[in-house]
């Protein structure tokens, strides 16, 4: 069924083996929106960005992209050209320089050449603020520079939406806030984006939806602030609480 929503998924089943680990399911993102799902670990959240990008396969259930229903589509790599991810681990090539992390997609996938490449790669280092770092490896720089590298290649792609993977829970503490400061830039000059992460402060502040999802299930979505100050159940506000 066509879809106004840049991205919906309706009603994602996920089991390994045995264990159902998404129980059903839905949620919608518009063009602009940033949504952030919260939820204790093992909960499914993962598992949800992961059928998305078809890291693995959904067990039942649709995702469309516009109006491509891409649960069904064999063209898994256009799926991903169109679709950024910002891993936890930031997923760099260690032999490479950031400058040539950011290229690789350009020039393997999107078969650009490698000066127009290298003048994208400059441009969206120098938007997230690590221009002066395009020669380093990632060896050569902080937790903080080698996730922004990860970032700056997920938008060299020009993607229509990109996912988030906890993408600061590997950064120490003090490397944290420059990571969330890129991606609060991000939703103000209007990227699409779906975030997983437990900052909570980053969530309360830049989403314009908060889901918490526990077990497998979408407890409650909706604003911050409502679920924040007045939720409709019980564990939202413990889970919400326990961590703020
Ligand atoms: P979250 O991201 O919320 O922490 P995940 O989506 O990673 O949760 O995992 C949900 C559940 O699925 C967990 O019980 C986890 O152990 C299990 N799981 C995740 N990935 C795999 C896998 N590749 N094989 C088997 N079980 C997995
Ligand atoms: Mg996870």
């Amino acid at each position: 069924m066509p879809t106004k929503h840049l991205l919906k998924i309706e009603d994602l089943h996920h089991s390994f083996g045995d264990e159902e680990v998404l129980k059903g399911i839905s949620l919608a993102l518009d063009k602009g929106e940033t949504k952030v799902i919260v939820g204790p670990s093992g909960t499914g959240k993962s598992t949800i960005l992961n059928n998305i990008i078809r890291l693995v396969p959904p067990v039942s259930g649709k995702i469309y992209l516009e109006d491509v229903e891409i649960t069904s589509t064999k063209k898994i790599n256009q799926i991903r050209q169109q679709i950024g991810f910002v891993f936890q681990d930031f997923g760099l090539f260690n032999h490479l320089t950031a400058k040539g992390n950011v290229m690789i997609g350009l020039t393997k996938v999107k078969k650009m050449d490698k000066k127009e490449a290298e003048k994208i790669a400059i441009e969206e280092l120098d938007r997230v603020g690590i221009g002066n770092y395009a020669n380093s490896y990632p060896s050569q720089l902080s937790g903080g520079q080698k996730q922004r590298v990860g970032i700056a290649r997920a938008l060299a792609m020009k993607p229509k939406l990109i996912l988030f993977d906890e993408p600061t829970s590997s950064l120490d503490p003090e490397l944290t806030g420059e990571v969330l400061t890129v991606m609060k830039n991000l939703a103000q000059e209007g990227m699409t984006m779906l975030i997983v992460t437990h900052e909570m402060g980053f969530a309360r502040t830049v989403a314009d939806e908060l889901i918490f999802m526990e077990g497998g299930h979408i407890v409650e979505q909706g604003p911050p602030e409502k679920l924040f100050k007045n939720p409709e159940h019980k564990r939202t506000r413990e889970f919400l609480f326990k961590l703020t």
